[in-house]
């Protein structure tokens, strides 16, 4: 196994206040977007408009979809032109879209401070999954990520959040039956919990989206003490990126994990089973070949997690051209999931969507513009 020396870099700790660089965010007013449906009726209120215009707003933007105010025919046109003049629809604009061989779409879009970030559609038999960004850029700096190869430049607003699923489905266009989000874009959703829980209440809320709950998942590179209050507030489905089931490997892949170690990662997620009633943790293993695709690796990694109600997905490498590291050999690969399932574990091994557009796990590296 050959793996870098860990850098004398110290890994960001969470931020309980706004991380320093948030100040550079302009201080707008809060968008519609911003707001989940009670903050929203309080701010129509407040504007000496009823509440219940609030829920109409919610029903024609997030329920059907609408990208003017002169759809929303059941409002007098003198509300709607004081609106499109005051909250513009659209938070970000699209600044370019890729569509993948296997239907896979993936688009940049550009914050009014002239950041960028990518989201990506993912159409399958029986459900759409779209993966939205948190952050532009991410702290984290996993060796293996590309977004992390990018530095941090701020969190993204609960409105940037919520129109990447505006602007994603508007791109789909008529076969945008949205099922499922995750959190898995650019970015580190619990050093942003604030914006993310917003946004998840607005995804799940039957007035606004109307997802499932348990099919939108927030994953982390494990932010331990933000996991608990997360799962306290929203009951979403949780993702924990693993990578290792050994400390001296996982602090170099995931150097977070120098700060919270895998003892204290996967004794808080034993801890929350209380909340989330046994309902599985999805354990995602980014295989690298020569890194943690060892026998010792798997077999470290079942007696890890045993007897926590987990599911493991397996994901090979994306290479790309911030990484040294390449997946292991289809047979490795095998052998691996072969030995977790052994061990009576439910491994999947994750076929990477979008690959030939750089949309697949970890490829997502918008190059900025501010
Ligand atoms: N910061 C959060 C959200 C990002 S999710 C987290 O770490 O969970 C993106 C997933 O893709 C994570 O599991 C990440 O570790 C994984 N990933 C990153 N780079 C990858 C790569 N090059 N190949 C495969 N998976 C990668």
């Amino acid at each position: 196994m050959t793996l870098p020396e860990p850098s004398a870099k110290e890994p960001l700790l969470p931020a309980a206040e706004p991380h320093p660089k948030d100040l550079a965010l302009p201080a707008a007013e809060p968008h519609p977007k911003d707001l989940a449906l009670p903050a929203l009726r309080e701010r129509f209120a407040s504007q000496g408009w009823p509440r219940y215009r609030a829920d109409q707003w919610a029903a024609w933007v997030y329920g059907r979809g609408v990208e003017g105010y002169e759809a929303m025919t059941d409002w007098p046109v003198a509300l709607r032109s004081e609106l499109a003049e005051r909250w513009p629809l659209e938070v970000l604009a699209v600044s370019g879209v890729q569509l993948s061989s296997d239907g896979t779409r993936k688009a940049r879009l550009r914050t009014a401070d002239g950041h960028e970030i990518e989201s990506v559609w993912i159409p399958e038999a029986g459900r759409t999954t779209l993966c939205v960004s948190t952050q532009v850029g991410c702290p984290l700096a996993c060796s293996f990520c590309a977004t992390g190869a990018m530095g941090f430049r701020r969190n993204l607003r609960t409105s940037e959040i919520v129109d990447q699923v505006c602007r994603m489905r508007a791109l789909a266009g008529a076969d945008a039956a949205l099922s499922n989000v995750v959190f898995m874009g650019m970015g580190e959703p619990l050093l942003n919990r604030g914006a993310v829980e917003e946004a998840v209440r607005l995804l799940i809320d039957p007035k606004a989206f109307g997802l499932a709950p348990r099919r939108v998942t927030v994953s982390t590179a494990g932010v331990v003490p933000q996991i608990e209050p997360l799962l306290e507030a929203v009951p979403v489905s949780l993702a924990v990126s693993l990578h290792a089931a050994r400390d001296a490997v996982r602090d170099v892949l995931v150097p977070l994990n120098r700060r919270f170690p895998l003892d204290a990662l996967l004794g808080t997620l034993r801890r929350c089973e209380r909340i989330t009633r046994r309902r599985p943790v999805f354990f995602e293993y980014t295989l690298i070949a020569g890194v943690n695709d060892s026998p010792e690796d798997s077999r470290e990694l079942a007696a890890r997690v045993r007897g926590l109600p987990c599911k493991l997905n397996l994901i090979p490498m994306n290479a790309h051209a911030d990484s040294p590291h390449r997946p292991p050999a289809e047979s490795v690969m095998d052998r691996f999931m072969a030995e977790l399932v052994g061990a009576g574990l439910t491994v999947t091994l994750r076929r990477n969507r979008g690959a030939d557009i750089d949309a697949a796990c970890g490829q997502l590296a918008a190059r900025d513009a501010a």
